[in-house]
């Protein structure tokens, strides 16, 4: 969906938004339902201000044990969203430097594209099902969350090995 901005009027434009968000848009993921958006948009001249909250509910994988689990977006933003051509004349003023800007093309505004933009940015870089996933066994490859392999955390070094023997017949344990 996009809006004009042309058509903010001046006491500005709220909506409320319950937005299937294309996968493709997301760095990770998929979002799960429809997710809900609420934007207030104030507009100076070509100049727009854009503020508001995302809530939405994706899919990720995580990155230790690589089992999908649910992960939930609750974020707000303020935003300054100017013009393309902004950006090679050097039109941007020091505090739009400063808060987050984006940019809109053809006089319209991607809103989809700006509520996929905030989720990503509360996608955290290693996603994780639970704070102390245990990942994979590097030994024999299960879910450590789910079974207890018995293998030990460590990997022994090959060439250490002939040494682990000898401390092992002098504890008596070989
Ligand atoms: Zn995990
Ligand atoms: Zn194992």
């Amino acid at each position: 969906m996009f809006l004009e901005v042309e058509k903010i009027p001046p006491k500005g434009l709220e909506l409320d938004l319950n937005i299937v968000i294309n996968k493709v848009l997301l760095v990770e993921g998929r979002t799960e339902g429809p997710v809900k958006a609420h934007i207030k948009f104030k507009r100076k001249g070509d100049r727009v201000r854009a503020w508001g909250s995302v809530n939405a509910k994706i899919i990720l994988t995580c990155s230790r044990c690589a089992e999908e689990f649910p992960y939930t977006v609750d974020s707000s933003f303020n935003l300054h969203v100017l013009p393309i051509y902004y950006l090679s004349e050097g039109e941007i003023s020091l505090e739009e430097g400063d808060m987050d800007t984006t940019f809109y093309r053809e006089g319209k505004i991607a809103v989809e594209r700006l509520i996929s933009d905030q989720i990503n940015l509360s996608i955290p870089m290693k996603p994780l099902c639970k704070p102390d996933c245990k990942g994979i066994c590097p030994v024999c490859g299960v879910n450590r969350n789910k079974m207890d392999c018995g293998h030990s955390e460590k990997i022994i070094d090959p060439r250490l090995s002939p040494l682990k023997t000898l401390l092992e017949v002098k504890n008596g344990t070989a």
